[in-house]
């Protein structure tokens, strides 16, 4: 019988690259990528082939360069060049050092999680962050979660499963990731009764929905939209008072949430936790990694025994937060305790506030590195452009920022989609946007300077 004019798996095992295979990523992981190598060759190569050895050299070289391909993070950081400061598809807030360090720390070894440290015995999850957040906020207590979406399902299902909760038709939101309110509702057990309609809602609406199935009245941030023209909304105070006067729960969907006035920092203000929980609303939820600038979390907050309701509720077990969360967001929360340093201390915060003179500037830097990286073809400039905060904080406001405009020279036939693309590509990936025909890169959240210069630079 002729010999086979394919390499054997152990042939291919002894080549040069293949031994480098395994001592970078162990045997068994190399066998698995050398199998499927010849596998590829022989789908590939034709059986006239003569020269083993250089297939079986090829297959080593192929299974070396499928395992280095595989060791790329599949969740890789990159560079926000959006001009979206929090950004959900780049995973939201920066997190503070101070957090970075205190997640790490109960990383490395156990932490008293659950664990009275005074008596010994068993403590509540929880009570790591309770007194900081009934300090910044004026809350009674609080509850925390896997997000703030979790926070309005376990809210809606302790206090309304089998009743009504009645919400104005302008406030039925839905924001990306598929949180829709009425989908939530009917999950968590609770029938939806819509008042209102879509532009103008009036307290006698509220009034007229109460009956015996109202379980909860439910004020929603229109975080991703607003309603103009011709509109009435009532007020979060007015909606507490309707529920004080007829014994029932008010709760207020926050959404992003923030725990200071942003106007003392040149931003717009927003509406706080503490303004939320001022108007009357029995419990508010938000979210721990937008505007609040840290981990992925979600707070109740409010009366203490509706808050201690939502807690007992088991299914408060499958949405709690783990240590290595807990631990970061109690680092951030302390960062609030020292509001003078903020815009320092706070990643969220610090983009935010950052001038566009100084945005400017270090476009002017970056310039000629970029321009020489794209070569011909490409036309770089420093652009004005307006940053957004995200994540439904302030939908309609921007922030003056600055950047760079990458724009295809005059007949060079290049397309900014096929540059962003490029960007894209990088080892830590770039992400900008196209505007007016030219690629926008908004330096508002680019801090590491250094390490984007290195990158471009070491590819030219
Ligand atoms: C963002 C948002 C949520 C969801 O928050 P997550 O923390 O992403 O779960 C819920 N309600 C409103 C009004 C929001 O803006």
């Amino acid at each position: 019988m002729p010999r086979s004019p394919f390499p054997s798996v152990d042939e291919t095992l002894r080549t040069a690259a293949a031994q480098r295979a395994v001592a970078r990523h162990g045997r068994s992981a190399t066998l698995a990528a050398v199998r499927a190598a010849l596998a590829a060759m022989r789908a590939r190569v034709d059986e006239a082939t003569p020269d083993r050895k250089a297939l079986a050299e090829a297959a080593g070289r192929a299974a070396l360069e499928a395992l280095a391909r595989d060791e790329v993070l599949g969740l890789r950081p990159v560079f926000n060049l959006t001009g979206t400061a929090l950004h959900t598809n780049l995973g939201r807030a920066v997190l503070p050092e101070a957090a970075v360090a205190a997640a790490v720390a109960v990383m490395r070894g156990p932490a008293a999680l659950e664990f009275d440290l005074g008596t010994g015995g068993r403590g509540e999850r929880d009570d790591a962050v309770r007194g900081l957040v009934r300090e910044l906020t004026g809350a009674e207590d609080c509850c925390l979660v896997n997000n703030a979406a979790a926070a309005v399902f376990l809210m809606l299902n302790t206090l309304g499963a089998g009743r009504e909760a009645v919400v104005s038709r302008g406030e039925l939101i839905e924001i990306g990731g598929a949180f829709r309110m009425p989908d939530i509702m009917a999950r968590a057990g609770v029938v939806l009764r819509e008042v209102g309609t879509t532009n103008r809602t009036h307290a006698r609406d509220y009034e007229a929905a109460i009956g015996p199935q109202t379980a909860l009245l439910m004020k929603v941030h229109t975080s991703n939209y607003l309603i103009q023209g011709f509109t009435a909304e009532v007020p979060a105070a007015e909606v507490a008072r309707i529920g004080r006067a007829r014994g029932l729960p008010v709760l207020d969907d926050l959404g992003s949430g923030t725990l200071v006035d942003l106007s003392a920092y040149g931003l717009r203000r927003e509406r706080t936790v503490r303004d939320a929980l001022g108007d009357g609303a029995d419990l508010v939820a938000f979210s721990g990694d937008k505007l609040l600038g840290g981990p992925q979390a979600g707070f109740i907050v409010g009366r203490a025994d509706l808050v201690r309701a939502c807690a007992a509720n088991p299914i408060k077990r499958a949405m709690r937060l783990d240590k290595i969360r807990l631990a970061a967001l109690e680092a951030t929360l302390k960062l609030y305790r020292d509001p003078d340093r903020l815009a320092e201390t706070l990643p969220t915060l610090r983009l935010l506030t950052r001038p566009a003179a100084e945005l400017r500037a270090l476009a002017g830097r970056l310039l000629p590195a970029l321009a020489a990286w794209l070569g011909a073809g490409w036309r770089v400039t420093v652009a004005d452009c307006a940053s957004q905060i995200g994540s439904g904080a302030l939908p309609l406001e921007s922030i003056p920022s600055a950047g760079l405009a990458l724009a295809p020279g005059d007949g060079s036939g290049r397309a900014p989609e096929a540059l962003l693309a490029a960007l894209r590509a990088l080892p830590v990936p770039v992400i900008g946007r196209i505007e007016r025909g030219a690629v926008l890169l908004d330096l508002r959240c680019l801090e590491d300077e250094g390490g984007f210069l290195a990158q471009i630079s070491g590819i030219g």
